[in-house]
């Protein structure tokens, strides 16, 4: 009580700061109330693999491709589509270091997840080989999940899941090319017993990565893989399965 109140007075004295223009945000979701009404949130969308779909589509819709080939993953939930603000938002905090822009984009996510009653055992968030790890300095994925499973109230494991081998961007490869890449790129700790895990990533751009991880994590004995991002780029893209 006591707390709540200290943060109430906080955020009247000190009231957060829009993170697309810089005005003063509203306290509760840290955007103004008019670049808060202009995100693209990505509501209407595929319900195996987030696909944007259009507006009319009904609620449980699959995509095209997702009902021809279904990926190895169970379902993806993203809370936004990747365009204009949300893709200059997620280069600034890999690329210009604004973590302080992690708080928000955890808050979207969240809010996305409350209509979910279908919870994991254990979060985990995609890795960074620890050579990139090293020249970003933290993993943008690991910092949204920690705040996640905070609030979730849901186990966080960023021990079971390694980046062996630096993968170049998948960017340009074709479906055999994304494969070759990703080779033996991860490694699944033996010592993970969950049987729902969800994998946490920033955007889901063609699925290659999502899609070799679940592979290795169905492989070593875990039963549902989700897939939780922020954001889902709005062109299809085949998953490599
Ligand atoms: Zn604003
Ligand atoms: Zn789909």
């Amino acid at each position: 009580m006591v707390y709540k109140c200290i943060n109430n007075i906080q955020s009247i004295l000190f009231p957060p700061r829009c993170p697309c223009c810089g005005n003063t945000g509203e306290s509760e979701i840290f955007f103004c109330a008019g670049c808060y009404a202009g995100l693209p949130f990505n509501h209407h969308a595929c319900r195996r693999c987030a696909l944007p779909l259009p507006s009319r589509a009904a609620t449980d819709s699959l995509c095209g491709r997702c009902t021809r080939s279904p990926p190895l993953f169970h379902q993806a939930l993203t809370a936004l589509r990747y365009e204009a603000p949300v893709n200059h938002m997620i280069s600034s905090l890999k690329f210009r270091q604004r973590l302080q822009l992690v708080e928000p984009l955890a808050k979207l996510m969240i809010d996305r997840l409350n209509v979910t009653q279908d919870l994991p055992e254990v979060l985990i968030p995609v890795p960074l080989h620890p050579t990139r790890l090293r020249e970003r300095g933290f993993n943008q994925s690991l910092e949204i999940a920690r705040l996640l499973t905070k609030d979730l109230l849901i186990d966080l494991d960023w021990r079971s899941v390694k980046r062996v081998r630096p993968t170049p961007a998948q960017t340009g490869l074709s479906e055999k090319g994304r494969r070759r890449n990703l080779r033996s790129a991860f490694a699944v700790s033996e010592e993970l017993q969950a049987s729902h895990v969800v994998l946490f990533d920033d955007v889901i751009t063609t699925g290659a990565t999502l899609t070799e991880l679940s592979r290795l994590l169905l492989r070593s004995g875990v039963k549902q893989v989700d897939i939780w991002a922020l954001a889902r780029t709005p062109v299809q893209t085949p998953f490599i399965c």
